[in-house]
């Protein structure tokens, strides 16, 4: 089986720096694939460029049979990729119902968008509660529920998030781990940016680390939860 994202020595610059320095990973349809690493790996850098967002410098990027070659970002999220961004991104005087359709931006199937919003609704009840209030109301976790909640609206094949634990509660957090979850089980392909690499572990199929723009390690997400150095560097363990 192909897969349906192919990365292969994937480079990205900015100016004479290079960020990323020659990755390769896959994701198949329907797993949970994750890239951990610490601050400044390129994670970011990583996703940002897949959606188009960056030109890499070298490298390919084969997304469901075709290649991207400096694909713009709004063919890409066609094509069905969307990213949640790291910082949510929401727009914060548009209300909550709003930002949801802005996710559609690329839909005209009215009762299917309909449908959508209703099943962001169920997947995260507090904003089918507070529809029409103002995004810049919800707190960060219930800003990063609308984040993942619009980037789904764009029916993606594959869902990239980038730090969705980021900054919330434990509680928050797992209730953000507890959805991708559920996502996964209703068959969504993600790929999961963490500095969380325990949860982000804990639900992945397969993993990779970052350090300095460079794939130091993979395997499944339970061999890495169990592996030494990934223990003793990113679980904080003697
Ligand atoms: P974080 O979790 O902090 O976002 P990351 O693994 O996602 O970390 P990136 O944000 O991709 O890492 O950054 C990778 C490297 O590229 C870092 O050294 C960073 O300083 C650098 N970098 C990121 N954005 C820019 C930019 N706009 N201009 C110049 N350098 C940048």
């Amino acid at each position: 089986m192909t897969a349906l994202l192919e990365v292969e020595d994937l480079r990205v610059a900015y100016g004479k720096i290079e960020a990323v320095k020659g990755i390769s990973f896959s994701v198949e349809a329907g797993q949970v694939v994750t890239l951990i690493g610490t601050n400044g790996a390129g994670k970011t850098t990583t996703l940002r460029t897949l959606s188009g967002l960056l030109k890499p410098s070298g490298g390919k990027i084969h997304f469901d049979g075709q290649v991207l070659n400096g694909t713009p970002a709004h063919k890409i999220v066609a094509l069905g990729m969307a990213h949640s961004p790291e910082g949510r991104h929401i727009f914060p005087r548009l209300t909550i119902a709003e930002n949801l359709q802005l996710g559609a931006f690329l839909r005209n199937d009215k009762a299917g968008i309909e449908k959508d919003i209703q099943r962001a609704y169920d997947l995260f009840p507090i904003l089918g509660e507070r529809r029409k209030q103002a995004a810049g109301t919800l707190s960060g976790g219930e800003q990063q529920m609308l984040a993942m909640g619009r980037a789904l609206m764009s029916q993606p094949k594959l869902l990239m998030l980038d730090e969705p634990s980021m900054g919330l509660s434990p509680i928050m957090m797992q209730k953000i781990m507890a959805t991708i979850s559920e996502l996964k089980a209703q068959g969504t392909t993600i790929l999961l940016v963490e500095q969380n690499a325990q949860a982000a572990l804990s639900l992945a199929d397969h993993a990779y680390v970052m350090e300095t723009g460079t794939i130091k390690l993979s395997g499944t997400g339970q061999d890495l939860l169990h592996d030494e150095s990934v223990r003793k560097t990113y679980l904080g363990e003697d």
